[in-house]
């Protein structure tokens, strides 16, 4: 079985990438199982998916842990500690994909990956915006995969056609199609800069019934004060570990003298931003707050107003 992770930040296609990938792969006939795993209102924020790919029936099941192509659809995303060990994931003989102006040699050198591993580098970030205008990776990504892993352009073709249907949406005119045709533009422009290797002899590995989950628990729950509204997951990408208050644009401001102390917005927000104090009076924490205006919508007496900042702070 090929396993393979994709990482990257909330906007770059990657659940797209992920899933172009899986349909190129189920063209071909292989059985696949593909899926990503991000938090809630993830822009800017890590994102992952993973893909098994494999002649035979997948038993396996949710995160990768050790992994044979490993996707860095975001270079810098590496550079964070938490998401660092990633690197340690990549079985002997797999191979990373680097989105990156920078050369192999020059990675190799940074994140020191040992020779075992085959490194090859392409800077998607000036494709993309050359053929679409945006920094969105998804075709991109797949067409590098798909290359890589030497499977056809015709069926790459095919299932980008098969899973943009549904995000695509037209006007009258036509820039649906004109939006598809660019990320086959782009899928094929990367398909075509790189070369394939013998990596999907992995596919035909009959591996499938044993994962490595040894010393790779990614989340641990603990038990907290009930002043926080939810569990919170103290590890690997996740909220309390994430600041956000350098991209978030809006913050809620509390109006006390309107607030009941009901506590909707304490329950609502998603990123238990919001805390209670003493006086029973929610407590927003702008270092956690990604302005989402889920509390700002839930507040039943409109005691929340979202404030444009003035700075980036
Ligand atoms: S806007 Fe409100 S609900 Fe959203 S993260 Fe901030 S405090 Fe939480
Ligand atoms: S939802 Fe509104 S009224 Fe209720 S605790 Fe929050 S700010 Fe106060």
């Amino acid at each position: 079985m090929l396993r393979i992770t994709l990482l990257g930040v909330g906007g770059q296609g990657i659940k797209t990438a992920e899933h172009i990938i899986g349909r190129v792969a189920f063209l071909h006939g292989y059985n696949v199982q593909d899926q990503p795993l991000y938090g809630a209102e993830r822009r800017g924020t890590p994102v992952f998916a993973f893909i098994r790919i494999s002649n035979t029936k997948i038993l396996s099941r949710g995160y990768i842990y050790s992994t044979d192509f490993l996707v860095v659809a975001d270079y810098y995303s590496l550079l964070r500690p938490e998401l660092h060990n990633f690197l340690k994931r990549i079985k002997k003989g797999g191979i990373i994909f680097f989105n990156t102006v920078n050369n192999e040699h020059k990675v190799r050198e940074e994140f020191n990956i040992s020779d075992t591993t085959q490194i090859v580098t392409f800077d998607l970030d000036s494709m993309a915006k050359k053929i679409l205008n945006s920094n969105v990776l998804s075709s991109g990504l797949a067409g590098a995969v798909c290359k890589i892993l030497d499977f056809d352009l015709t069926k790459l073709e095919e299932a980008i056609k098969i899973e943009t249907e549904e995000i695509l949406s037209s006007d009258e005119h036509g820039n649906e199609l004109s939006q598809l045709n660019k990320n086959i533009e782009l899928a094929k422009s990367t398909f075509q800069s790189l070369s394939s290797s013998t990596i999907n002899n992995m596919i035909l590995s009959r591996d499938n019934e044993y994962e490595d989950f040894e010393d790779n628990k990614i989340i641990s729950l603990q038990n907290h004060h009930p002043n926080i509204s939810k569990n919170i997951i103290t590890n690997t990408g996740n909220t309390m570990q994430v600041i956000r208050k350098g991209w978030n644009l809006f913050k809620p401001i509390i109006d006390y003298d309107k607030c009941t102390k009901c506590r909707i917005c304490f329950v609502y927000c998603p990123d238990s931003a919001i805390t209670i104090d003493k006086q029973n009076f929610p407590q927003v924490n702008y270092n956690f707050c990604k302005s989402c205006n889920i509390c700002y919508t839930e507040c039943p007496v409109n005691a929340i107003d979202m404030k444009r900042k003035n700075k980036i702070d």
